[in-house]
């Protein structure tokens, strides 16, 4: 089949590839560089852990707490507000438990097959050194936020990780470059790491060009049903036809969704992150829980990567973010000298904080591939590989119902 995939992020990379592996006719189109939107600036971690979402239970009683606290990594821009409400509604009305744990089970269903969808892919790309094996370390600063995180341990054991709880001293064992203000930590074993998001994707993309996957840079405008059996789309550059299509344009997708009446309730969190060139003072990523920060060692340097913020698609970056995150690098290390970059991303994210995999329900010519919120980066391979079995067969590893568009 010939099969064409929009967006050229972490997602719809591993999609060409898997679907280039399934012996089909790929074409990839991005409207950038691939791998420069949110799959570039992320905190790298292959999170198999990450099954709580982050519409928790115990996140619906800090809520208040993390809209007024200064120190809380949860921005919302004041004239945006009343947009994002509907949607920050449900979010909030899925922290129910019985809602939270089946969240749970299906990001686990997804998250035990990282290694999965990605081991293969790494190996014949060639880009194992750009992964580091060292597990990612969570700490925390207080005994309130540590307590609400205790319930969650036994659910990410689920996913297989074994988990390693650690003291404050123990925390500087691990870590001893840190200044330890922190009360607890604790080490996901079997997480891993890549050193550098965008030269991972970038490898990735080789691979699918080895294979004979072809990469348009062209911007998709617009897609159409044919007479016959087929679909075209139309770019800025170019018209063509595919036997299907597979929708993996992150956040944008919403938009390319509505050309088939698929109206899905996606929001950007945005993320930011600033980076300290030359300057790895760790090992491993370490999350700082109060902070919703992550502090990860790149092959060129401190990457401070994370928070929340409602503000839509505007690429403007609020300054308040920028100083949240300088300031935490500033309390973990004191001697950080002043960042050299700063960057601005948009997770995908639906009020369910599940992504969306599978057939439209209105074109049985177009799939879906988006949606991945917090988790992309780990979920790219799998997703991607269960997309093309999708598309290829109807048959896939596991059962995407609960992903399906339908749902909303
Ligand atoms: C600060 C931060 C930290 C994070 N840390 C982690 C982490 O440690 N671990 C983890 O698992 N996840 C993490 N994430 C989440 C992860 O980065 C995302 O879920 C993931 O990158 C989404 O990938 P994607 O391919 O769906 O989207 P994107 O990377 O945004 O790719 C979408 C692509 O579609 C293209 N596109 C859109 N519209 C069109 C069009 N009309 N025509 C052509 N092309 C189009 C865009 O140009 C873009 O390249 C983090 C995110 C942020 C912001």
């Amino acid at each position: 089949m010939k099969i064409a995939v929009i967006g050229a992020g972490i997602v719809g990379v591993s999609s060409a590839n898997w679907l280039t592996k399934y012996g089909q006719e790929v074409t990839l189109y991005d409207r950038t560089d691939p791998g420069t939107e949110t799959s570039f600036g992320n905190a790298g971690t292959y999170a198999k852990y990450a099954n709580v979402p982050t519409n928790s239970s115990s996140f619906f009683y800090l809520f208040p707490y993390l809209l007024l606290n200064k120190n809380s990594p949860l921005f919302i821009r004041g004239k945006y507000f009343l947009k994002v409400l509907p949607w920050l509604t449900k979010y909030l009305s899925n922290c129910r438990p019985s809602k939270v744990k089946y969240t749970s089970e299906k990001l686990t269903t997804l998250l035990t097959k990282v290694d999965e969808g990605y081991a293969e892919l790494f190996k014949e790309a060639n880009i194992e050194h750009l992964i580091s094996r060292e597990s990612v370390m969570y700490v925390w600063s207080s005994k309130l936020f540590y307590n609400s995180a205790i319930p969650d341990f036994t659910t990410r054991a689920k996913t297989g990780i074994d988990i390693e709880l650690l003291n404050h001293d123990e925390i500087s064992e691990v870590e001893p470059n840190l200044n330890n203000i922190f009360y607890k930590g604790a080490l996901f074993k079997g997480s891993y790491f890549s050193k550098n998001p965008k030269e991972t994707t970038e490898g990735l993309l080789k691979l699918f060009q080895s294979k004979g996957g072809i990469y348009r840079q062209e911007e998709v405008t617009d897609i159409k049903m044919n007479s016959s059996d087929n679909v075209e789309i139309i770019t800025d550059k170019s018209r063509e036809t595919y036997d299907k299509i597979i929708i993996c344009a992150g956040v944008w997708s919403k938009k390319l969704a509505s050309l088939f009446g698929d109206n899905v309730p996606l929001e950007s969190e945005r993320g930011y992150h600033i980076s300290y060139k030359n300057y790895n003072p760790i090992k491993r990523p370490v999350a700082w829980q109060e902070r919703g920060t992550y502090f990860t060692p790149m092959n060129n340097g401190l990457r401070v990567a994370g928070t929340v913020e409602f503000a839509g698609l505007e690429r403007e970056l609020n300054r308040k973010v920028i100083n949240f995150l300088s300031r935490s690098a500033k309390q973990v290390f004191p001697d950080i000298p002043s960042h050299d970059n700063e960057w601005l991303g948009f997770r995908p994210s639906a009020p369910d904080s599940l992504p969306v995999i599978g057939q439209s329900k209105k074109n049985p010519y177009i799939y879906y591939c988006f949606g991945h919120q917090h988790i992309g980066w780990s979920l790219g391979g799998i997703t991607g590989k269960l997309i093309a079995q999708e598309a290829i067969a109807n048959k896939t590893d596991i059962d995407l119902t609960p992903f399906s568009v339908g749902r909303f």
